[in-house]
Protein backbone atom coordinates (compact mmCIF):
# COMPACT_ATOMS: atom_id res chain seq x y z
CA UNK A 1 0.00 0.00 0.00
CA UNK A 2 1.33 3.26 -1.04
CA UNK A 3 1.13 6.39 1.38
CA UNK A 4 -1.39 9.02 0.30
CA UNK A 5 -0.17 11.82 -1.20
CA UNK A 6 0.47 15.05 0.87
CA UNK A 7 -0.02 18.97 0.21
CA UNK A 8 3.62 20.24 -0.37
CA UNK A 9 3.56 21.95 3.56
CA UNK A 10 6.84 23.67 3.02
CA UNK A 11 5.92 25.93 -0.24
CA UNK A 12 2.50 26.15 1.32
CA UNK A 13 3.75 27.07 4.79
CA UNK A 14 5.68 30.24 2.39
CA UNK A 15 4.33 34.08 2.58
CA UNK A 16 2.64 34.08 -1.21
CA UNK A 17 4.88 35.64 -3.44
CA UNK A 18 3.51 36.11 -7.47
CA UNK A 19 7.06 36.79 -8.77
CA UNK A 20 9.38 34.27 -7.50
CA UNK A 21 12.12 35.38 -9.58
CA UNK A 22 13.98 33.92 -12.42
CA UNK A 23 13.11 31.64 -15.04
CA UNK A 24 10.37 28.89 -14.99
CA UNK A 25 8.96 25.70 -16.64
CA UNK A 26 12.20 26.05 -18.94
CA UNK A 27 12.08 22.33 -20.71
CA UNK A 28 14.26 19.64 -19.75
CA UNK A 29 16.62 17.75 -22.15
CA UNK A 30 18.85 14.91 -21.97
CA UNK A 31 22.02 15.06 -24.12
CA UNK A 32 22.75 12.18 -26.57
CA UNK A 33 24.24 9.29 -25.01
CA UNK A 34 27.74 9.17 -26.16
CA UNK A 35 27.92 13.41 -25.27
CA UNK A 36 26.66 12.66 -22.08
CA UNK A 37 29.53 9.70 -21.89
CA UNK A 38 31.68 12.30 -22.81
CA UNK A 39 31.12 14.88 -20.58
CA UNK A 40 31.22 12.49 -17.48
CA UNK A 41 34.99 11.11 -18.34
CA UNK A 42 35.90 14.58 -18.31
CA UNK A 43 34.01 15.43 -15.14
CA UNK A 44 36.43 12.26 -13.96
CA UNK A 45 39.15 13.79 -15.41
CA UNK A 46 38.59 16.41 -13.20
CA UNK A 47 37.79 15.08 -10.35
CA UNK A 48 40.38 12.49 -9.97
CA UNK A 49 43.27 15.83 -10.39
CA UNK A 50 41.16 17.45 -7.95
CA UNK A 51 42.11 17.86 -4.32
CA UNK A 52 38.79 19.71 -2.84
CA UNK A 53 35.66 20.16 -4.83
CA UNK A 54 32.45 21.40 -3.13
CA UNK A 55 28.86 20.22 -4.32
CA UNK A 56 25.85 22.50 -4.97
CA UNK A 57 22.52 20.79 -4.71
CA UNK A 58 19.17 21.87 -6.18
CA UNK A 59 15.88 20.11 -5.89
CA UNK A 60 16.90 18.19 -8.96
CA UNK A 61 18.27 15.84 -6.83
CA UNK A 62 15.14 14.83 -4.82
CA UNK A 63 12.72 14.01 -7.61
CA UNK A 64 13.52 10.67 -7.56
CA UNK A 65 12.92 10.52 -4.09
CA UNK A 66 9.62 11.78 -4.90
CA UNK A 67 10.02 15.65 -3.90
CA UNK A 68 8.65 17.63 -6.31
CA UNK A 69 11.06 20.28 -7.48
CA UNK A 70 10.56 24.01 -7.97
CA UNK A 71 11.39 25.30 -11.68
CA UNK A 72 10.63 22.31 -13.43
CA UNK A 73 7.58 21.61 -16.19
CA UNK A 74 5.55 20.59 -13.18
CA UNK A 75 7.78 22.35 -10.72
CA UNK A 76 5.89 23.63 -7.93
CA UNK A 77 6.43 27.55 -8.62
CA UNK A 78 6.03 26.84 -12.29
CA UNK A 79 2.59 25.66 -11.67
CA UNK A 80 1.59 28.41 -8.92
CA UNK A 81 2.48 30.69 -11.98
CA UNK A 82 0.06 28.88 -14.50
CA UNK A 83 -2.78 29.65 -11.61
CA UNK A 84 -2.56 26.20 -10.86
CA UNK A 85 -2.92 24.22 -7.08
CA UNK A 86 0.58 23.19 -5.87
CA UNK A 87 1.59 19.82 -6.77
CA UNK A 88 0.93 16.75 -4.32
CA UNK A 89 3.99 15.09 -3.07
CA UNK A 90 4.37 10.97 -3.86
CA UNK A 91 6.19 11.20 -0.43
CA UNK A 92 5.74 13.09 2.23
CA UNK A 93 8.98 15.29 3.40
CA UNK A 94 9.41 12.90 6.63
CA UNK A 95 9.41 9.37 5.18
CA UNK A 96 11.45 10.66 2.04
CA UNK A 97 14.54 8.08 1.82
CA UNK A 98 17.97 9.70 0.72
CA UNK A 99 18.39 9.27 -3.09
CA UNK A 100 21.38 7.37 -4.84
CA UNK A 101 23.03 10.97 -5.53
CA UNK A 102 22.43 11.62 -1.83
CA UNK A 103 24.42 8.68 -0.55
CA UNK A 104 26.90 9.22 -3.75
CA UNK A 105 27.83 12.61 -2.23
CA UNK A 106 27.84 11.08 1.22
CA UNK A 107 30.59 8.84 0.12
CA UNK A 108 32.62 11.05 -1.61
CA UNK A 109 32.42 13.64 1.76
CA UNK A 110 33.74 10.25 3.22
CA UNK A 111 36.54 9.90 1.30
CA UNK A 112 37.42 13.53 1.94
CA UNK A 113 37.17 14.37 -1.90
CA UNK A 114 33.97 16.49 -1.47
CA UNK A 115 35.06 18.87 1.56
CA UNK A 116 31.67 20.56 1.88
CA UNK A 117 27.67 20.25 0.20
CA UNK A 118 26.29 23.45 -0.30
CA UNK A 119 22.28 22.64 -0.51
CA UNK A 120 19.62 25.17 -1.25
CA UNK A 121 17.33 22.29 -0.56
CA UNK A 122 14.72 22.34 2.72
CA UNK A 123 13.72 18.35 3.00
CA UNK A 124 17.07 17.60 4.78
CA UNK A 125 18.19 14.59 3.21
CA UNK A 126 21.51 15.04 3.22
CA UNK A 127 21.46 15.42 7.27
CA UNK A 128 19.26 12.03 7.36
CA UNK A 129 22.04 10.15 4.51
CA UNK A 130 24.73 11.44 7.75
CA UNK A 131 26.64 14.08 6.01
CA UNK A 132 28.08 16.11 9.40
CA UNK A 133 26.52 19.14 9.51
CA UNK A 134 30.28 19.97 9.65
CA UNK A 135 30.48 19.45 5.97
CA UNK A 136 27.10 20.77 4.95
CA UNK A 137 25.30 24.55 4.09
CA UNK A 138 21.46 24.46 4.46
CA UNK A 139 20.97 27.69 2.55
CA UNK A 140 17.91 27.87 2.89
CA UNK A 141 17.46 26.16 6.35
CA UNK A 142 15.30 22.76 6.87
CA UNK A 143 12.19 22.07 7.24
CA UNK A 144 13.51 19.26 10.07
CA UNK A 145 15.54 22.09 12.50
CA UNK A 146 14.58 23.89 15.13
CA UNK A 147 17.04 26.18 16.81
CA UNK A 148 17.47 27.65 19.72
CA UNK A 149 16.59 31.09 20.10
CA UNK A 150 19.10 32.37 22.18
CA UNK A 151 22.21 33.11 20.06
CA UNK A 152 25.17 32.53 22.52
CA UNK A 153 23.56 28.90 22.13
CA UNK A 154 21.82 28.52 19.04
CA UNK A 155 22.13 24.31 19.44
CA UNK A 156 20.16 22.73 16.53
CA UNK A 157 17.69 19.52 16.90
CA UNK A 158 16.97 17.58 14.13
CA UNK A 159 13.25 16.09 14.62
CA UNK A 160 11.76 12.80 12.57
CA UNK A 161 8.86 14.95 11.86
CA UNK A 162 8.41 18.36 9.72
CA UNK A 163 8.56 21.49 12.31
CA UNK A 164 5.47 22.60 10.58
CA UNK A 165 6.59 26.40 9.85
CA UNK A 166 8.90 28.66 8.09
CA UNK A 167 10.38 32.15 8.73
CA UNK A 168 12.17 31.29 12.36
CA UNK A 169 8.74 31.30 14.10
CA UNK A 170 8.55 29.95 17.62
CA UNK A 171 7.92 26.13 17.79
CA UNK A 172 6.42 25.88 21.30
CA UNK A 173 9.41 23.37 22.53
CA UNK A 174 12.37 24.37 24.36
CA UNK A 175 16.06 23.98 23.41
CA UNK A 176 17.70 20.26 24.94
CA UNK A 177 20.90 22.04 25.64
CA UNK A 178 19.81 25.07 27.42
CA UNK A 179 16.36 24.99 27.77
CA UNK A 180 15.31 28.74 25.90
CA UNK A 181 13.03 28.45 23.40
CA UNK A 182 13.43 27.32 19.86
CA UNK A 183 12.14 28.03 16.33
CA UNK A 184 12.12 26.89 12.98
CA UNK A 185 14.87 26.92 10.97
CA UNK A 186 13.42 27.29 7.37
CA UNK A 187 13.52 30.47 5.54
CA UNK A 188 10.78 32.33 4.55
CA UNK A 189 11.31 34.24 1.00
CA UNK A 190 12.39 38.07 3.12
CA UNK A 191 14.91 35.92 5.35
CA UNK A 192 18.46 36.25 5.08
CA UNK A 193 20.64 33.11 4.63
CA UNK A 194 22.02 31.72 7.99
CA UNK A 195 25.16 33.32 8.17
CA UNK A 196 27.81 30.82 9.23
CA UNK A 197 26.64 28.72 6.37
CA UNK A 198 26.82 31.29 3.66
CA UNK A 199 30.41 32.31 5.13
CA UNK A 200 31.17 28.25 4.81
CA UNK A 201 29.80 27.84 2.02
CA UNK A 202 32.09 30.89 0.03
CA UNK A 203 35.32 29.30 1.90
CA UNK A 204 34.78 26.23 0.59
CA UNK A 205 33.94 27.25 -3.00
CA UNK A 206 36.78 29.75 -3.14
CA UNK A 207 39.09 27.01 -1.85
CA UNK A 208 37.69 24.18 -4.50
CA UNK A 209 39.42 22.96 -7.67
CA UNK A 210 35.79 21.52 -8.92
CA UNK A 211 32.65 23.50 -8.06
CA UNK A 212 30.15 20.43 -9.17
CA UNK A 213 26.35 21.43 -9.14
CA UNK A 214 24.01 19.05 -9.12
CA UNK A 215 19.97 19.41 -9.90
CA UNK A 216 20.23 23.28 -9.55
CA UNK A 217 19.20 25.90 -12.03
CA UNK A 218 21.24 27.72 -10.24
CA UNK A 219 18.04 31.10 -10.61
CA UNK A 220 18.47 33.02 -6.91
CA UNK A 221 21.46 34.79 -6.07
CA UNK A 222 23.21 34.76 -3.65
CA UNK A 223 23.02 30.71 -3.93
CA UNK A 224 23.80 30.77 -7.61
CA UNK A 225 26.47 32.93 -7.71
CA UNK A 226 28.39 30.65 -5.33
CA UNK A 227 29.69 28.29 -7.93
CA UNK A 228 31.65 31.17 -9.77
CA UNK A 229 33.52 31.87 -6.76
CA UNK A 230 35.39 28.81 -7.49
CA UNK A 231 35.95 29.85 -11.31
CA UNK A 232 37.29 32.88 -9.94
CA UNK A 233 39.86 31.59 -8.01
CA UNK A 234 40.57 29.37 -10.77
CA UNK A 235 38.87 26.08 -10.20
CA UNK A 236 36.48 24.76 -12.70
CA UNK A 237 33.07 24.79 -12.85
CA UNK A 238 30.42 21.68 -13.81
CA UNK A 239 26.97 21.61 -14.23
CA UNK A 240 24.42 18.51 -14.08
CA UNK A 241 21.03 20.02 -15.11
CA UNK A 242 18.12 19.09 -16.81
CA UNK A 243 17.37 22.54 -17.71
CA UNK A 244 19.67 25.74 -18.92
CA UNK A 245 21.05 27.84 -16.35
CA UNK A 246 22.33 31.58 -16.20
CA UNK A 247 25.77 29.87 -15.11
CA UNK A 248 25.81 27.56 -18.33
CA UNK A 249 28.65 29.91 -19.77
CA UNK A 250 30.88 30.06 -17.00
CA UNK A 251 31.57 26.18 -17.11
CA UNK A 252 33.70 23.66 -17.65
CA UNK A 253 31.13 21.14 -18.59
CA UNK A 254 27.66 21.85 -18.82
CA UNK A 255 25.97 17.49 -18.54
CA UNK A 256 22.07 17.21 -19.10
CA UNK A 257 21.71 14.38 -17.47
CA UNK A 258 19.43 13.12 -14.46
CA UNK A 259 21.75 13.59 -11.44
CA UNK A 260 21.39 9.49 -10.22
CA UNK A 261 22.73 8.54 -13.56
CA UNK A 262 25.40 10.91 -14.01
CA UNK A 263 26.39 10.17 -10.23
CA UNK A 264 26.20 6.41 -10.88
CA UNK A 265 28.98 6.71 -13.37
CA UNK A 266 31.02 8.86 -11.46
CA UNK A 267 31.05 6.75 -8.19
CA UNK A 268 31.65 3.80 -10.34
CA UNK A 269 34.60 5.98 -12.14
CA UNK A 270 36.22 6.82 -8.73
CA UNK A 271 35.98 3.23 -7.47
CA UNK A 272 33.96 4.33 -4.60
CA UNK A 273 30.96 2.14 -2.50
CA UNK A 274 27.85 3.94 -2.21
CA UNK A 275 26.79 3.61 1.73
CA UNK A 276 23.86 1.85 2.77
CA UNK A 277 21.30 4.00 3.92
CA UNK A 278 20.27 3.56 7.41
CA UNK A 279 17.51 5.60 9.47
CA UNK A 280 16.84 4.67 13.02
CA UNK A 281 13.80 6.70 14.65
CA UNK A 282 12.69 6.47 18.17
CA UNK A 283 9.82 6.45 20.75
CA UNK A 284 8.30 7.06 24.19
CA UNK A 285 7.14 4.00 25.76
CA UNK A 286 5.21 4.82 28.95
CA UNK A 287 3.71 1.82 31.08
CA UNK A 288 1.80 2.28 33.83
CA UNK A 289 -0.66 -0.03 36.01
CA UNK A 290 -3.90 0.83 37.60
CA UNK A 291 -6.22 -0.79 39.96
CA UNK A 292 -8.71 -2.59 37.89
CA UNK A 293 -12.76 -2.82 37.37
CA UNK A 294 -13.08 -6.30 39.36
CA UNK A 295 -11.40 -7.02 42.74
CA UNK A 296 -7.44 -7.43 42.16
CA UNK A 297 -7.42 -7.02 38.16
CA UNK A 298 -5.33 -4.02 37.21
CA UNK A 299 -5.32 -2.11 34.02
CA UNK A 300 -2.33 -2.16 31.91
CA UNK A 301 -1.79 1.52 29.93
CA UNK A 302 1.16 1.63 27.15
CA UNK A 303 1.33 5.33 25.68
CA UNK A 304 3.38 5.76 22.99
CA UNK A 305 4.43 9.23 21.90
CA UNK A 306 7.54 11.29 20.27
CA UNK A 307 10.57 11.92 22.65
CA UNK A 308 9.99 15.52 21.44
CA UNK A 309 6.78 15.58 23.46
CA UNK A 310 3.15 14.20 23.47
CA UNK A 311 2.50 17.04 20.67
CA UNK A 312 4.28 15.89 18.33
CA UNK A 313 3.73 13.16 15.60
CA UNK A 314 5.87 10.25 15.07
CA UNK A 315 5.91 9.58 10.99
CA UNK A 316 7.72 6.23 11.20
CA UNK A 317 4.88 4.41 13.19
CA UNK A 318 1.80 4.03 11.93
CA UNK A 319 0.36 1.58 14.92
CA UNK A 320 1.07 -0.27 18.04
CA UNK A 321 -0.27 -3.89 18.74
CA UNK A 322 0.26 -5.18 22.40
CA UNK A 323 0.59 -8.96 23.70
CA UNK A 324 1.23 -9.97 27.08
CA UNK A 325 3.73 -13.21 28.09
CA UNK A 326 4.21 -13.33 24.63
CA UNK A 327 7.67 -15.11 23.21
CA UNK A 328 10.34 -13.14 21.18
CA UNK A 329 9.51 -12.63 17.93
CA UNK A 330 5.66 -13.17 18.56
CA UNK A 331 4.07 -11.48 15.44
CA UNK A 332 0.33 -12.75 16.35
CA UNK A 333 -3.14 -10.60 16.88
CA UNK A 334 -2.32 -8.62 20.25
CA UNK A 335 -4.01 -8.72 22.87
CA UNK A 336 -4.82 -4.72 22.51
CA UNK A 337 -5.41 -2.70 19.80
CA UNK A 338 -4.27 0.71 19.00
CA UNK A 339 -6.28 3.23 18.61
CA UNK A 340 -6.22 3.52 15.00
CA UNK A 341 -3.93 0.88 13.35
CA UNK A 342 -5.31 0.90 9.64
CA UNK A 343 -4.77 4.30 9.08
CA UNK A 344 -0.62 4.59 8.62
CA UNK A 345 -1.31 7.63 6.21
CA UNK A 346 -2.93 9.57 9.48
CA UNK A 347 -0.91 8.01 11.88
CA UNK A 348 0.93 11.16 12.32
CA UNK A 349 -1.55 13.11 13.26
CA UNK A 350 -2.89 10.12 15.67
CA UNK A 351 -0.52 10.28 18.57
CA UNK A 352 -0.05 9.59 21.41
CA UNK A 353 -0.99 6.17 20.73
CA UNK A 354 -2.88 4.82 23.89
CA UNK A 355 -3.77 0.94 24.19
CA UNK A 356 -5.66 0.05 27.79
CA UNK A 357 -5.15 -3.80 28.44
CA UNK A 358 -7.45 -5.26 31.87
CA UNK A 359 -5.07 -7.78 33.01
CA UNK A 360 -6.57 -10.87 35.43
CA UNK A 361 -5.30 -11.58 38.77
CA UNK A 362 -1.53 -12.65 38.57
CA UNK A 363 -0.98 -11.00 35.09
CA UNK A 364 0.60 -7.96 36.58
CA UNK A 365 4.32 -9.43 37.17
CA UNK A 366 4.05 -10.99 33.67
CA UNK A 367 6.32 -9.54 30.59
CA UNK A 368 4.67 -7.81 27.80
CA UNK A 369 5.99 -7.66 24.18
CA UNK A 370 5.27 -4.39 22.23
CA UNK A 371 5.04 -4.73 18.34
CA UNK A 372 5.15 -1.29 16.76
CA UNK A 373 3.87 -1.21 12.91
CA UNK A 374 6.04 0.97 10.81
CA UNK A 375 5.17 3.39 8.27
CA UNK A 376 8.04 2.83 5.25
CA UNK A 377 7.34 5.42 2.26
CA UNK A 378 7.78 2.12 0.36
CA UNK A 379 6.45 -0.43 2.34
CA UNK A 380 4.61 0.98 4.83
CA UNK A 381 3.88 -1.81 7.47
CA UNK A 382 6.55 -4.08 6.10
CA UNK A 383 8.43 -3.68 9.61
CA UNK A 384 7.80 -4.07 13.06
CA UNK A 385 9.23 -4.05 15.99
CA UNK A 386 9.17 -6.38 19.15
CA UNK A 387 10.00 -4.96 22.19
CA UNK A 388 10.09 -7.34 25.45
CA UNK A 389 9.55 -5.04 28.63
CA UNK A 390 9.02 -5.49 32.35
CA UNK A 391 5.34 -4.57 33.79
CA UNK A 392 5.90 -1.34 36.85
CA UNK A 393 6.50 -3.00 39.86
CA UNK A 394 4.27 -0.50 41.58
CA UNK A 395 0.80 0.07 41.10
CA UNK A 396 0.33 3.74 39.89
CA UNK A 397 3.69 4.44 38.88
CA UNK A 398 4.71 5.00 35.37
CA UNK A 399 7.68 3.78 33.48
CA UNK A 400 9.08 4.71 30.72
CA UNK A 401 11.16 3.36 28.36
CA UNK A 402 12.75 5.42 25.01
CA UNK A 403 12.32 2.77 22.09
CA UNK A 404 14.50 2.98 19.12
CA UNK A 405 14.23 0.83 15.97
CA UNK A 406 15.23 0.94 12.36
CA UNK A 407 12.52 2.30 10.14
CA UNK A 408 14.58 2.30 6.84
CA UNK A 409 17.30 0.22 4.81
CA UNK A 410 17.89 1.44 1.50
CA UNK A 411 21.29 0.28 -0.21
CA UNK A 412 21.33 1.86 -3.35
CA UNK A 413 25.09 0.10 -4.18
CA UNK A 414 23.51 -2.62 -6.66
CA UNK A 415 21.09 0.31 -8.85
CA UNK A 416 23.99 2.14 -9.25
CA UNK A 417 26.39 -0.32 -10.08
CA UNK A 418 23.52 -1.29 -12.48
CA UNK A 419 23.33 2.58 -13.45
CA UNK A 420 26.76 2.63 -14.25
CA UNK A 421 27.01 -0.52 -16.37
CA UNK A 422 24.08 0.88 -18.34
CA UNK A 423 25.33 4.37 -18.60
CA UNK A 424 28.97 3.08 -20.00
CA UNK A 425 27.38 0.14 -21.46
CA UNK A 426 26.14 1.25 -24.68
CA UNK A 427 29.87 2.58 -25.77
CA UNK A 428 31.47 1.11 -28.72
CA UNK A 429 34.86 0.47 -28.81
CA UNK A 430 34.92 2.20 -25.04
CA UNK A 431 37.70 4.71 -24.98
CA UNK A 432 38.42 5.75 -28.57
CA UNK A 433 36.07 8.75 -28.30
CA UNK A 434 37.81 12.33 -28.87
CA UNK A 435 38.17 14.32 -25.36
CA UNK A 436 38.48 11.12 -23.58
CA UNK A 437 40.21 11.16 -20.38
CA UNK A 438 42.45 8.53 -18.48
CA UNK A 439 39.35 8.89 -15.58
CA UNK A 440 36.64 8.41 -17.62
CA UNK A 441 38.53 5.57 -19.33
CA UNK A 442 39.03 3.51 -16.47
CA UNK A 443 35.19 4.40 -15.50
CA UNK A 444 34.63 2.64 -18.91
CA UNK A 445 37.10 -0.25 -18.29
CA UNK A 446 35.46 -0.44 -13.99
CA UNK A 447 31.79 -0.55 -15.02
CA UNK A 448 31.96 -3.27 -17.69
CA UNK A 449 33.65 -5.14 -14.90
CA UNK A 450 30.74 -4.81 -13.09
CA UNK A 451 28.15 -5.32 -15.76
CA UNK A 452 30.10 -8.67 -16.32
ZN1 LIG B 1 19.92 26.46 23.72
Amino acid sequence: MAAAPSSLGYAAALTYREDVGGALGAPETTDPAPELRAKVRHLLALLAAAKSVVAFTGAGISTSAGVPDFRGPAGVWTLQAKGKPLPTLATPFSLARPTLTHQALLALVRSGLVTRIVSQNVDGLHRRSGVPRSALSELHGSCFVEACARASCAAETVRDFEVGTVGFRGTGRRCGACGARTRDWCLDWENPLPRADLAAAEAAADGADVALCLGTSLQIVPASALPLRTVKAGGALAIVNLQPTPRDGAATIVARGRCDDVMAAVVAGLGVTVPVFQRTDALLLRLRVTPGPRKQSMVLTLRAASTAGDGCPVPMVSGMEVALGAPPGWEGDGGGDASDPDAPDGAATKFPFVVRLTLAPGAVRASGTVILRLCDAADPGARRVVRGFDMPATPGAATDHVVEFVSQIVDHGPAAAEAAARFWGAEEGGEGEAGAAAGGASAARRAKRIKT
